[in-house]
């Protein structure tokens, strides 16, 4: 097999949007991707789960999703059009194939993999943080004998139906999940620190726009001082359980006991099952053997690329992969600044090479 010039892992919209960028140059590139089937993350979500922002801002570059300014897509529309965006564009995806670890050889990366082993000059991770659900470690938790389950996994509130539900957390997995199974179930909401809500009539396209300034603001070096919006987007579900009077959230329990859990108060309350919506941590753990995980999980980067191992980027995992890298709309610009990097990388390794004296 001839080694290409790039891999990218991973076949969500980060992949997908490095592998358009690429399918534009003349560099050779493969995409290795762990599911069956396109639509990546987007293919584990919860039944209900709509994007945050209308479909026009929810593109990836090149093609705008079907749909118009206040049309908000659905789960299952985010896959239709993954898989159309893969299609339009001929991108070479290879499926299921899951890098088990990477290694450095001279020529560049070894991957492991389900399938067989492969090699490439520069790779490009962009695996996402869905296959790492984050639970924090409250004491007793082990002990607790009701359900407990991951955002990750969570598909429809009529599983719980009838149910006293604890849901812990309180970004927008917590209020959307909250304002399902409140229609179902008793529920009591759980947050570290006070939920924000953005004003109703914002939706995630202000939370693009913010990351947008300051993007170029550090372009240009000048501070930036972010507004406080808020942090979770009132769309349609969430503004009707406030209405209901059911999207009030509580300090965090102390520790889990065998039914239920221990509020700051000392007092107990017994649950059946107990929603984590906690976030997620980036799924990086296949590049442990290159030596570049930080304590937390993370790759020290810069911008997109990796310090301690240049020939290496990681697009779509969030902020610290590129300003609003973790939306659809945002992940066009991390991409585009990737694959410019791996041809200046090449261009000047060519450049090198003829200038150097034969051997
Ligand atoms: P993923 O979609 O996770 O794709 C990564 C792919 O890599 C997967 O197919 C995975 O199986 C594969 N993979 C992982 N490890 C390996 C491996 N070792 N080998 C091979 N393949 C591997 N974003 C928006 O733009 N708009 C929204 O409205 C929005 N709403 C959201 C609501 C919620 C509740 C949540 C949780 C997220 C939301 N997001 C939204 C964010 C979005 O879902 C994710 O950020 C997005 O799926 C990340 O895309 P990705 O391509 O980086 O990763």
């Amino acid at each position: 097999m001839p080694t290409p010039d790039v891999i990218v892992v991973g076949a969500g919209q980060a992949g997908l949007a490095v592998a358009r960028e690429l399918s534009r140059t003349a560099l050779s590139f493969s995409v290795l991707d762990a599911q069956d089937r396109p639509g990546a993350a987007w293919r584990h979500a919860w039944d209900s789960l709509r994007l945050f922002s209308p479909a026009r801002w929810s593109s990836l570059p090149g093609f705008l999703m079907p749909g118009g300014e206040g049309e908000y897509p659905q789960r299952d529309e985010v896959i239709a059009y993954l898989a159309e965006y893969e299609r339009r564009y001929g991108l070479p995806v290879e499926r299921p194939v899951r890098v088990r670890a990477v290694t450095r050889d001279s020529e560049g990366f070894r991957l492991e993999t389900s399938q067989r082993t492969y090699s490439t000059r520069f790779l490009v991770s962009a695996t996402g943080t869905w296959e790492a659900p984050f639970i924090p470690d409250i004491p007793g938790r082990e002990q607790f004998g009701g359900t407990q389950v991951h955002s990750a996994f969570y598909r429809r509130a009529e599983d719980l139906a009838g149910q006293r539900v604890l849901i812990v957390g309180g970004g927008n997995s917590g209020a959307q999940i909250l304002a399902e199974v409140s229609r179902v179930a008793d529920v009591t909401w759980a947050t570290l620190t006070p939920p924000s809500f953005l004003p109703d009539d914002l939706d995630g396209r202000v939370l693009f726009g913010v990351a947008t300034q300051r993007y170029r603001a550090q372009q240009a070096g000048a501070a930036f001082q972010a507004p406080s919006l808020g942090d979770i987007v009132m769309v349609a579900g969430v503004r009707e359980a406030r209405d209901r009077g059911v999207l009030r959230a509580r300090e965090l329990f102390t520790r889990m006991t065998g039914t239920g859990v221990v509020w700051p108060d000392g007092s107990e309350e017994a649950f059946d099952a107990v929603i984590w919506c906690t976030g997620f941590r980036p799924a990086l753990d296949y590049l442990a053997p290159l030596g570049v995980l930080e304590p937390d999980g993370r790759v020290q980067v810069n911008g997109t690329r990796s310090v301690k191992e240049p020939h290496l980027w990681l697009v779509g995992y969030g902020n610290w992969t590129g300003f609003a890298s973790a939306t659809l709309i945002g992940v066009g610009r991390s991409a585009k600044a990737t694959v410019a990097e791996i041809r200046e990388e090449i261009r000047e390794a060519a450049g090198q090479s003829t200038t150097l004296p034969p051997p």
